[in-house]
């Protein structure tokens, strides 16, 4: 539960992703089912930059909120979406007794123009934000990167608008996922110095095969560090081997924070409950 969070307990969540077809949405509740089972404290569902899949979000969500009795947080975006396009999503969660949103501002999709992605409503998730929190009772949480977000010019910067963003109403951040957890450490004191109070959980994504780190690196520009590397350069080419190792690495990120103090873990699960089941084994909560 998101109160654990509120009382610095020790917590653990994971991030889904809606399925791409409509006939898989099946496996995905049976996905849901297996996560639910670990007994997260919320699930976290992905939502399309380009706005047109915002059903498929609400849709899961509400079966995490209201069949698995878990506290869900439905994703939103500024790109793609007008402001009554967000209220409709809005009101959708709240019909469905979603209270929690993760406020994004999304990324420009491939098949969207410069046009299109400047004439969104909202520049930024922290405007986003202050619209969601006077026209909506939503309970919002927002994104930060402990290796800075690609279009800042510095920390410095990335961390006075992550500071507009507990301001603008976040009750809570979800990092994006790094591999080093030095990147992590030294966030969280810049970010306490700047005044960031709200809890921030550390993303971890488990590496479980070689394809999986280049589309990685791509979409988050996290940092590989050489104990990383040596695993896919070592397992590579053996896809089992190469997933024992890739989760390995995730299990001694996740102990390592936890001897470090920190206390809310979230998990990439890309969809695998299996890969969220052996971390889920090796938390202390
Ligand atoms: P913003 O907070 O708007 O920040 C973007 C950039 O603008 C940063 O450089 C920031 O420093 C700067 N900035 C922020 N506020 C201001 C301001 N007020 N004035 C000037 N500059 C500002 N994308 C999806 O499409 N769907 C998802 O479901 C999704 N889930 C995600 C989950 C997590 C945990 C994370 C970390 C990312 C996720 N993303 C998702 C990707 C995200 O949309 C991108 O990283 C995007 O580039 C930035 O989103 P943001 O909300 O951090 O943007």
């Amino acid at each position: 539960m998101l109160k654990n969070m509120f009382e610095n307990k020790p917590t653990l969540s994971f991030e889904v992703f809606p399925p791409k077809k409509e006939g898989d949405f099946e496996a995905a509740y049976q996905v849901l089912d297996d996560l639910g089972s670990l007994s997260p404290d919320f699930i976290s569902v992905t939502y399309g930059a380009g706005g047109s899949r915002a059903g498929k979000t609400v849709e899961l969500a509400s079966y995490i909120q209201n069949r698995l009795g878990i506290d869900a947080v439905a994703h939103m975006t500024c790109v793609g979406n007008r402001r009554e396009d967000l209220l409709k999503v809005a009101r959708a969660l709240e019909e469905n007794h979603v209270n929690h949103v993760l406020a994004l501002r999304g990324d420009r999709p491939k098949d969207m123009t410069d046009e299109q992605f400047a004439s969104r409503d909202f520049a930024h998730a922290s405007d986003m934000m202050e619209f969601l929190g006077t026209h909506t009772p939503l309970q919002m949480a927002g994104a930060c990167y402990p290796e800075k977000h690609f279009e800042s010019f510095s920390m410095e910067s990335d961390l006075n608008n992550l500071k507009k963003k507990q301001e603008a109403g976040a009750q809570f951040f979800i990092s994006q996922l790094f591999f080093d957890n030095d990147y992590y450490y030294t966030f969280l004191e810049k970010a306490a110095r700047k005044g960031i109070h709200a809890p921030i959980c550390a993303g971890i994504m488990p590496i479980t095969s070689a394809r999986q780190i280049s589309t990685t690196i791509t979409l988050s520009g996290s940092s590989i560090p050489k104990a990383l590397s040596d695993v896919i350069a070592s397992y590579g080419d053996s896809p089992e081997d190469m997933r024992k190792a890739g989760i390995d690495y995730a299990i001694r990120q996740v102990r390592d924070l936890q001897e470090n103090g920190v206390n809310h873990l979230h998990i990439y699960t890309m969809n695998k409950p299996s890969t969220a089941r052996e971390i889920a084994a090796a938390v202390a909560r």
